[in-house]
């Protein structure tokens, strides 16, 4: 298991493994944000505490809610509205920064 942390330590999330990749998402709202993305099934993602220390932003076809900490700003993970879809992102910048080294990086034309 890792972890990952916001800035303030407000968010932290426990994740079942270290990323084999990390993508860097050109679409408008990744690029503007310098994340990097690292996807997961949801049930490999432990958010702590699990609702209430993000707020959610949402545009375009509002699929997605992006998660961004309370406090400090970071933004965190995204989740799908559907919960059905069983993938989500969690920001590899809220990682050890040896984990994000030793990780494949992809780069993607996002839409939008
Ligand atoms: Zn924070």
């Amino acid at each position: 298991m890792i972890e990952a942390s916001c800035h303030c330590g407000a968010v932290r999330m426990e994740i079942a493994a270290a990323p084999e990749a990390v993508t860097q998402c050109g679409c408008s709202i990744c690029r503007r944000l310098g994340t990097l993305w690292a996807y997961y099934p949801p049930a490999s993602v432990r958010l702590v505490p699990p609702t209430g220390a993000t707020e959610i932003y949402s545009w375009g076809e509002k699929k997605l809610e992006f998660h961004r900490c309370r406090i400090c700003g970071n933004a965190t993970h995204w989740a799908a509205v559907d919960k059905t879809v069983n993938r989500m992102g969690v920001n590899a910048r809220l990682m050890p920064p040896e984990i994000v080294k030793a990780a494949q990086l992809l780069e993607i034309d996002g839409p939008g």
